[in-house]
């Protein structure tokens, strides 16, 4: 295995041993797993920061093309490390090997997809309104804009996705191809796959002849380093994928900044599951085996997972619920990412017992042996329950869901109106059922960020239409997503010039169109130089 050696990567240089070490710790056996992971001093973390910032001065001004290579160099030299990264991976967070080779796999698309964007070169958005010397009473002036990359971004990488969304993952790999800098808070739970990923960007840099500071690692056994980070003024943005406690308290400490910075959490979803009547007359068997897939897949720690199933009463409703508790029922235990995450969703099940408004309708097996454990389950709430307590719909970070029946399709409208924000709403419905609730999915329009019809939220793909985010506490900014390419907006932001001679402007906006780009030309998209 290419050795870990537990050693913050800042810039070109590694972290020193100091007296605030952790390990990671595989999630089934519990035991601890070597090397040592050193935390971040505070000069570290400042040099990391400053490296950063100097860096941003030669990302920014980077070609299409020349961060197109970057970006698949990372991609090849993950690929070169692939069976390591999947071993440790897979120690560090018991999830099966074939997920994790495809989770690499995903991570290595995203990277090729946003090298492709940047090579491309559209995404700068180029807008050009041309000078009127004669208009009366005055004339008007060039002005011409495009997007340009933001400063230096730390990412926090998240616990569920050790490759996809951690250090080489969707934010990271979004913010370099908008040519920012980035420094990565490694997440606690996979330290040694985060060292591998690290060490595989900086050889990148090194190989592409970047600056060292474009990219960093930092460990940190406890939130000091997050903070820190947050709250340094040369830092200019920030991403996040985990809990809506930790989201919500680095967005506010991004925004109580003397200079406040965009914080783009991705927090709690519960992802509202709507069975309408004709869907459930025709398919309630498919249907129950879907649902029960989707809220297991990868033990239910996805931020996809459809924790709350709106189902209509009646004869197959009776049916489908004792299809789904037989499932649940036999399910054998699940091993959680932590044994953190099993605490929290073993307390939220202690939560739900002593509130009457749950009922439990099925349990899964519990062997009890594992660290971080948990079995399946199946909830019922009440309809006037859910409306009185809409906490019912607060995410369950685990193999868990919650059927809630209903009579009418205006009690359906109602929990969607007052539903808060998620990442996704998925509706089962025949064309008529479709055509009878279009009021609902108007509703969902402005309560989540992608809505599927006849399918299962789990299962995100990357793509340039995708999206993945919705309004609060789904995230912190219901106008980006963080996967697909659409999310490299996230870090970056329109730059006008007035006026500026043709050859000092960027080559996005010279009058020949040198990268041949699709323009806006005062207000017609073209292709065409202006020479
Ligand atoms: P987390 O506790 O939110 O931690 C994510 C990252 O943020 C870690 O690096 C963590 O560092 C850091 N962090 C958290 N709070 C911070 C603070 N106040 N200041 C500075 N840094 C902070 O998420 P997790 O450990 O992955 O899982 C915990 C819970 O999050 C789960 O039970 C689940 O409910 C939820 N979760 C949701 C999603 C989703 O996609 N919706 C994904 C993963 C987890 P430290 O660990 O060192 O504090």
């Amino acid at each position: 295995m290419t050795e870990i050696q537990g050693r913050s990567l800042i810039g070109f240089g590694e972290g020193s041993v100091t007296e605030n070490f952790f390990r990671a710790v595989a999630p089934g056996s519990g035991t601890s797993l070597p090397p040592e992971f050193y935390s971040a001093s505070v000069a570290e973390t400042e040099l990391a920061i400053k490296l950063a910032a100097q860096a941003f001065a030669v990302s920014s001004a980077l070609s299409g093309s020349a961060k197109g290579k970057f970006l698949r160099a990372i991609a090849t030299n993950l690929e070169t490390i692939a069976d390591a990264l999947v071993e440790r991976a897979q120690l560090e967070t018991a999830l099966p090997i074939p997920r994790l080779q495809g989770e690499l796999a995903r991570t290595c698309g995203q990277l090729r997809l946003f090298a492709s964007v940047v090579e491309e070169g559209s995404w700068t958005a180029p807008r050009i309104d041309r000078a009127i010397s004669d208009r009366k009473p005055l004339p008007k002036a060039d002005v011409r804009s495009m997007l340009r990359p933001i400063g230096p971004v730390v990412v926090f990488g998240a616990s569920n996705f050790p490759l996809a969304f951690s250090v080489a993952g969707g934010d990271t790999a979004s913010a370099l191809a908008a040519g920012n800098p980035v420094i990565v808070k490694a997440h606690p739970a996979h330290p040694g796959t985060s060292e591998l990923a690290g060490r595989a960007i900086r050889k990148s840099v090194q190989e592409s002849g970047l600056p060292e500071g474009l990219f960093s690692l930092l460990f940190d056994s406890g939130n000091r380093v997050g903070v820190m980070l947050v709250q340094h003024s040369l830092v200019k943005a920030g991403a996040f994928t985990g809990s809506y406690a930790g989201g919500k308290a680095l967005f506010d400490l991004a925004m109580e900044r003397e200079q406040p910075i965009p914080f783009f959490a991705e927090m709690a979803s519960t992802n509202p599951l709507f069975i309408l009547p004709g869907a459930l007359a025709n398919n309630a068997d498919t249907i129950a085996t879907g649902l029960y897939n989707s809220f297991t897949l990868g033990a239910g720690q996805f931020c996809t997972k459809p924790g709350l199933v709106f189902l209509p009463s009646g004869t197959t409703a009776e049916h489908f619920t004792f299809s789904l508790k037989e499932k649940v029922s036999i399910s054998a235990e699940f091993t959680l990412l932590t044994a953190g995450i099993a605490h929290s969703y073993a307390s939220e099940a202690v939560r739900r017992e002593n509130n009457s408004k749950f009922r439990l309708l099925a349990q899964g097996r519990s062997g009890g042996n594992l660290a971080a454990g948990a079995s399946a389950a199946l909830y019922e709430a009440s309809f006037q329950g859910l409306l009185q307590d809409l906490d019912i719909a607060a995410e369950h970070f685990g193999p868990s869901t919650v059927v809630v029946r209903y009579e009418s399709k205006s009690q359906i409208l109602e929990c969607a109106k007052n539903m808060s924000g998620h990442l996704t709403a998925a509706i089962h419905g025949t064309t008529e059922d479709l055509a009878n609730h279009a009021d609902l999915i108007r509703v969902l329009e402005g309560k989540v960020g992608r809505i599927i019809f006849n399918g299962f939220p789990t299962g995100v793909e990357v793509t340039h239409a995708m999206v993945h985010g919705g309004p609060f506490p789904a995230t912190t900014d219901s106008r980006t997503t963080s996967v697909g390419s659409l999310a490299i907006l996230r870090f970056a932001r329109p730059v006008c010039y007035q006026d500026f001679p043709d050859s000092a402007l960027p080559a996005e906006l010279q009058a020949r169109n040198p990268l041949g780009l699709w323009r806006m030309v005062d207000g017609d998209m073209t292709k065409e130089s202006l020479c």
